[in-house]
């Protein structure tokens, strides 16, 4: 049984643009970091209970929030405790997605090695279902332990959840997830593996700007990316926001953008792209709403 929640214990006004890589963001109208999965247990059922509108934050790496902030409860996911028992790693959602495959790696564990250089938690990895190097997070999940809106607990057995290219179940479902099982398996190549990938990543990808990774999901036996810049559009600029130089499927946050430069430069190179190539571009980057209709994060 977890333990009432105060209200007291939020946090007011919290400015967004400090928990999100794109450095954008107005303020949350209340804001709480979790560590342990009985007070995340203990938010949401108060959030149930008062209904009151939440987000579940993890590294904000995917995530664009509007410039007028969030007119609810930003729940920030710092549940980050990692247990491994080889082949098996059971890891918090807060952890670093990144952290756990370079580690895993290094211990020469593989499965995890494309995770290596994805800046997300393990949550945000397992909602979004995400991938590099033609591997995905559902490939070695095995488990994941959930919280409903109520505040109840729920372990999804990996064939309970039906995943697909940046898609998973729980971007369906009220609540968050607590923690992840993944099984790995041994080999003498996965560190050289994943430093090939966080060398190939950081030459080809703007780490020293501030974006949330790919804006647009790779259609169908395209590049989104090779799309854009087909289209002549690396360089092209609105305001603060920039299509990466470097790599065209990123809008980057050149000089203080606001969420509104980001949308339109998007929603420019969406309609460029269907112009010239006839190809309908379907935004990746999850657009947090100032007000949400319901609790279903993103
Ligand atoms: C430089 C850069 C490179 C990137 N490269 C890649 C890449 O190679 N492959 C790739 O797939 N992505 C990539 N990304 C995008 C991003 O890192 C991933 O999507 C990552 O998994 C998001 O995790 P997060 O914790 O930052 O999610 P957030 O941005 O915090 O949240 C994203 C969504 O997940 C939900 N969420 C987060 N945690 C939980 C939880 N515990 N329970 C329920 N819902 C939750 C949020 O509500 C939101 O809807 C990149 C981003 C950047 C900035």
């Amino acid at each position: 049984m977890s333990q009432p929640f105060r209200a007291s214990q939020f946090e007011v006004e919290k400015p967004l643009s400090q928990l999100s890589t794109f450095g954008i963001g107005g303020p949350a109208r209340f804001f709480v970091e979790v560590q342990k999965t009985e007070e995340l247990q203990a938010i949401l059922s108060y959030c149930h209970t008062q209904k009151l509108p939440y987000f579940i934050l993890g590294k904000g790496s995917n995530s664009l929030f509007d410039d007028r902030g969030f007119d609810g409860l930003v729940i920030l996911n710092k549940i980050a405790f990692c247990q491994f028992d080889w082949p098996l790693v059971h890891v918090g959602a807060g952890y670093s997605f990144s952290l756990i495959g370079s580690q895993t790696a290094r211990k020469g564990w593989a499965g995890l090695e494309f995770a290596s250089g994805i800046p997300g938690s393990v949550g945000g990895a397992v909602y979004m279902n995400a991938g590099a190097s033609g591997v995905e997070t559902c490939e070695t999940l095995i488990e994941v332990t959930f919280v409903n809106e109520k505040g109840e607990l729920e372990v999804f057995k990996r064939d309970q959840l039906d995943f697909s290219y940046r898609s998973s179940p729980f971007q369906k479902r009220k609540g968050a997830i607590a923690s992840a099982k993944f099984l790995l398996h041994p080999s003498e190549e996965a560190r050289k593996k994943q430093l090939g990938i966080i060398e190939y990543r950081t030459r080809t990808q703007p780490y020293s700007d501030k974006s949330a990774g790919c804006v647009f999901r790779n259609p169908e036996s395209h590049s989104a990316g090779a799309l854009i810049q087909q289209c002549g559009l690396k360089g092209k600029r609105i305001g603060g926001a920039e299509v990466s130089t470097m790599h065209a499927n990123f809008i980057v946050n050149k000089d203080r953008a606001s969420s509104k430069d980001i949308l339109e430069l998007a929603a420019f190179v969406k309609q460029t792209v269907k112009e010239k190539t006839g190809v309908d571009l379907e935004m990746e980057i999850r657009c947090v709403p100032y007000q949400m209709r319901d609790n279903v994060s993103g």
